[in-house]
């Protein structure tokens, strides 16, 4: 083979349609039926779906979108939607088909590399060969390597879709975050983490809440957010009538960049792709995967007719996924996930009201991750010059490895 996916989450599906498109071999290895609907559900904004060309695969198309960071709510002016998870799941599946991707089920265990590919080795004992490995399987990776720089911080929530004795929000909306926190203590407000509401209305008098810690390490318990939901809602006199999903979210946030020097490549939640700032990710790997699978059929075409160098395939992939300017937005990005995760309940709120005021290109580029580097400064200096007091100097205080971050970034990434 040309090339070995290993997963079948949205990731997998994505990169492995992509190269097929190429012409490429490609087989996907993935231990179960690749069409086990997928756990989790997606959100992805209006936009961007619209750019990709897959707004028939949302579930749900929400104009009403606004989030609470005072006593009146900020509309974000932008469509937000929820993805059809079975939708979404059969199109990358149909692609992959249409590509000629071949499936084998198994649980990669093993790898193992030499000078013109690699050869993985599965729980089962079947061995897969192929000029390059990419490892799509989520999070926790099985081969991608990440270097250790710190605590890993987790998006933690707990979210129930179900009927409520009041609609728990408005009519036909989605509401981004809801910061207000008129149902805590002024103790709680001042020495606990802080979480919003993340909500949507689903039609037909279902809702679904979720209870949000934007990023924590370690990460805010599910207890904890279950709790937070209950009192949240009972102070707004909603209770739930009766509950017909429960979701348990969590995900980190700030993973380090894989180290790019080795022999296999990731791509999605294993290569880091997550936005440190939001935890979005779906609609980045869709943007995302074309591209790379171009740059990936070249490389691998440079190497058809010499003897094949595997260790140069991997490197161009690496280069691809992750370019300087990527990089160093990457380092931004955490850098001012840093500063978040110190904030207190009201400077956050402030932080927030400062960012959704900021010119619609540059608040929604900041969160889809479309901004050039000197766009992406240009939009945090904006967001500083603007804020209040209480922001900048949160801001303004170094501390951990926040300089280390910036450091990055100033090095080029
Ligand atoms: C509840 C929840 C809600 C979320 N909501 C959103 C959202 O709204 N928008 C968004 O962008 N992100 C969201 N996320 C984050 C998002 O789910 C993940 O980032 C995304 O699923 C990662 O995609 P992936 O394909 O990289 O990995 P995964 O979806 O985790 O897929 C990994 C695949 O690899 C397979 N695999 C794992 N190990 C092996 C092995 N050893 N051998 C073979 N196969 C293996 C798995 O079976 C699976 O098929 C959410 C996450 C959670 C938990």
């Amino acid at each position: 083979m040309d090339v070995l996916v290993i997963g079948a989450g949205p990731a997998a599906l994505a990169i492995a349609a992509a190269l097929g498109e190429h012409a490429l071999a490609v087989i996907c290895l993935a231990p179960g039926d690749p069409a086990a609907v997928w756990p989790n559900t997606y959100g992805i904004w209006g936009p961007e779906v619209d750019a990709l060309g897959l707004g028939h695969l949302l579930a749900h198309r929400w104009s009403n979108c606004v989030s609470w960071f005072g006593r009146e709510p900020t509309q974000h002016g932008h469509d937000y939607g929820l993805f059809d998870k079975v939708a979404l799941q059969a199109h990358g599946l149909a692609a992959c088909g249409a590509a000629g991707v071949r499936w084998q089920q198994g649980l990669a265990a093993t790898i193992a590399h030499d000078d013109s590919g690699s050869t993985v080795m599965t729980a089962a004992g079947t061995s897969l060969r192929a000029r390059l490995v990419i490892d799509a399987s989520g999070h926790q990776p099985v081969f991608v390597r990440r270097p250790d720089d710190g605590p890993v911080a987790g998006q933690a929530a707990y979210g129930i879709i179900g009927q409520f004795s009041a609609p728990p929000i408005e009519s036909d909306q989605f509401v981004l975050m809801d910061y207000r926190s008129d149902h805590l203590s002024e103790r709680e407000r001042s020495s606990e983490p802080p979480t919003f509401l993340y909500a949507m209305d689903l039609g037909g008098g279902r809702f679904f809440v979720e209870e949000t810690s934007l990023a924590l390490a370690p990460p805010l318990p599910f207890a904890s957010l279950r709790q937070r939901l209950e009192r949240r809602l009972a102070h707004r006199g909603v209770t739930v009538t009766r509950i017909e999903h429960e979701e348990f979210c969590l995900f980190p946030m700030n993973p380090a960049l894989p180290d790019p020097s080795q022999r296999l490549l990731g791509f999605g939640g294993s290569a880091s792709m997550v936005h440190p700032a939001s935890g979005y990710l779906v609609g980045g790997l869709l943007r995302r995967a074309p591209g790379l699978a171009a740059a990936l059929a070249a490389a691998l075409a440079r190497q058809r007719q010499a003897e094949c160098d595997a260790a140069a395939i991997a490197a161009a992939g690496w280069e691809a996924l992750w370019p300087a300017p990527l990089r160093r937005k990457h380092a931004l990005y955490r850098f001012g996930l840093e500063k978040l995760m110190r904030f207190e309940e009201g400077q956050l709120r402030h932080f927030f009201a400062t960012f959704f005021a900021m010119p619609d290109e540059l608040w929604y580029g900041f969160l889809a991750n479309t901004l050039t580097v000197p766009e992406l400064v240009g939009a945090m200096v904006r967001l500083f010059a603007t804020a209040p007091n209480d922001v900048r100097w949160g801001l303004m205080q170094p501390r951990d490895r926040e300089l280390a971050l910036l450091g990055r970034f100033l090095a080029g990434g």
